[in-house]
């Protein structure tokens, strides 16, 4: 009997009293204690009538019981489904009946609004506290201790994770047993993960970062995690010496070097800082460099294919890219129109072959076959080039990609420089419909606060290194860019804002 990602990531910890979970009051849960929890959810679940391969969507607040409920599904060969915990009972809806989940389990908090969406869709609705500090309406503390795993392969679901729909609706991608595994054995490997890791833990558990790259490589490695329930600065400053390693998005980075106390004895004995889900600004990389003497290593993901690039744990860490493909993992860089492969240095379309990339999107067929080639190559949706050294550097998503007047326009060129200017703390670059040219570039800018920002003047010194089809035509300020909770600019969102810009409607 086997069921190689419980057997690797889990099974391997039985009767371990160490200590898997630090919360930051100090209190601790050992791998063991977490594994008979998670026995126990496993024996619910099967009370409840739930069968190897349904689907449990989980909208739970990131706590211990959150996490053992993971380790539940994979140990009863569930589908495990994590929901991001602010999606209102509209989206909850939508990924319960799209996925056709068989369990809901939510907070007690909104058991009353998904009650008749459960309904709806046939799915049973159980509860527990926000805080983690509650049980079902059906007591798991009152399950039995133990369960045999159910046998898998490495072909099986594993769990579904829906896409962060920064370019349209989520979509909910397969993932098997096998690509969660072979991606954090690369993982682990190429970052030199021990069981003396410590790694910090203020990411979300509903996304493929802080669930499938955090967790997993902690578990297979035996190493600790300082579980925060979110980013926060003082718990993370205070948790900081007992770690030594933290994974996060650019915006931990630029949030940590904001405050004073992070300082390079706060975290001389650290040995790593990942980030990823989000390009990190050459600019924070730097500063960070000179704050801290630790260069960020930066890497390359997404739901569908889990880890796909990083730069080198030993060598040179090249701010601006995301490194090399991982063991196992090839990339090449197509033309989004034929689909052949270009030459070294030119921007094209990323596609990723290997172990790590899914299965399919739930009950989309279309969208699988478009994305999904046969040859087994995943057309990411974002461009890239590859330097000559054979750093892949991220160029942006198609969907940006802007088409003025026949010309493509990379939004991300003009960014770099709209970021240099003095006051300009950052800026989006969109794509607005436009009666003569199809459309035309529109930059969003943010203020540091420091001065007041001449936009005249900054168009005019843009201007110079760019192509005349490449100047904004019209460049405004918001007080901050939209995002998302993983720090991703939500670009769909600033061109629904402007699209009548010049276009009324
Ligand atoms: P959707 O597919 O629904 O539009 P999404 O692509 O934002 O949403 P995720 O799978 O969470 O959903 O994010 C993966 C994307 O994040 C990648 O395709 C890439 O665009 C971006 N990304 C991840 N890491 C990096 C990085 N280091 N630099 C730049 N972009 C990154
Ligand atoms: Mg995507």
């Amino acid at each position: 009997m086997t069921n190689p990602l419980y057997d690797t990531l889990f099974g391997q910890h039985k009767g371990k009293n160490t200590v898997f979970l630090q919360m930051a009051n100090g209190s601790t849960v050992t791998h063991d204690d977490f594994l008979q929890l998670a026995s126990q959810y496993a024996n619910l679940f099967t009370q409840l009538g739930v069968q190897p391969g349904d689907r449990v969507a989980v909208q739970i607040a990131k706590s211990p019981q959150a996490l053992a409920i993971y380790a539940a599904c994979v140990q009863a060969g569930i589908v495990f489904l994590p929901l991001n915990t602010a999606y209102t009972a509209d989206e909850v809806s939508y990924f319960a009946e799209n996925s056709g989940a068989r369990l809901i389990l939510c907070d007690d908090k909104r058991h009353n609004e998904l009650e008749p969406i459960a309904k709806a869709c046939g799915a049973i609705l159980e509860t527990m506290n926000a805080d983690g500090s509650g049980s079902f309406t059906l007591q798991a503390e009152t399950m039995p201790v133990g369960f045999q795993a159910v046998d898998r392969t490495e072909d099986d679901l594993a769990a579904f994770l829906y896409t962060s729909g920064t370019t349209g609706r989520s979509k909910g991608a397969m993932l098997t047993q096998g690509n969660l595994l072979s991606n954090c054995q690369a993982l682990a490997k190429e970052w030199d993960f021990s069981a003396k890791d410590a790694l910090l833990h203020a990411l979300p558990i509903f996304h493929t970062h802080g669930l499938f790259v955090a967790t997993n490589v902690t578990l297979l490695a035996s190493g600790r995690l300082l579980f925060l329930p979110r980013f926060n600065l003082d718990e993370m400053i205070e948790l900081m010496p007992q770690a030594t390693t933290l994974m996060g998005v650019p915006t931990f980075y630029t949030r940590l070097l904001e405050d004073e106390r992070f300082t390079r004895d706060l975290v001389r004995h650290m040995r790593l800082f990942v980030s990823g889900s989000a390009p990190l600004l050459a600019e924070t990389h730097l500063q960070f460099e000179e704050r801290t003497g630790h260069r960020i290593l930066e890497r390359y993901g997404m739901t569908e294919t889990n880890m796909n690039t990083s730069n080198p744990y030993d060598g040179e860490r090249r701010a601006g890219t995301v490194g090399f493909p991982l063991p196992g993992v090839e990339i090449k860089i197509t033309d989004s129109n034929t689909g052949e492969t270009l030459p070294q240095g030119e921007i094209g379309e990323i596609e990723v072959r290997g172990p790590n990339v899914f299965k399919g999107y739930w009950q989309m067929p279309e969208k699988t076959a478009e994305e999904l080639r046969e040859n087994g190559f995943f057309i990411t949706g974002d461009l890239g080039q590859i330097d000559e050294d054979g750093y892949l550097h991220i160029v942006g998503r198609n969907k940006d990609l802007i088409i003025s007047g026949g010309y493509n326009i990379y939004p991300k060129e003009i960014e770099l420089l709209l970021d240099e200017e003095v006051g300009v703390l950052e800026s989006a670059v969109i794509g607005v419909p436009h009666p003569d040219f199809g459309e035309t570039v529109v930059g969003i800018l943010v203020s540091d606060g420091k001065a007041e920002l001449d936009l005249d003047a900054i168009k005019q010194s843009i201007g110079g290194p760019l192509a005349r089809f490449k100047h904004p035509q019209k460049l405004v300020i918001l007080p901050e860019l939209p995002r998302n909770t993983m720090g991703k600019v939500q670009k769909k969102e600033l061109r629904e804002q402007y699209k009548d810009m010049f276009t009324p409607a």
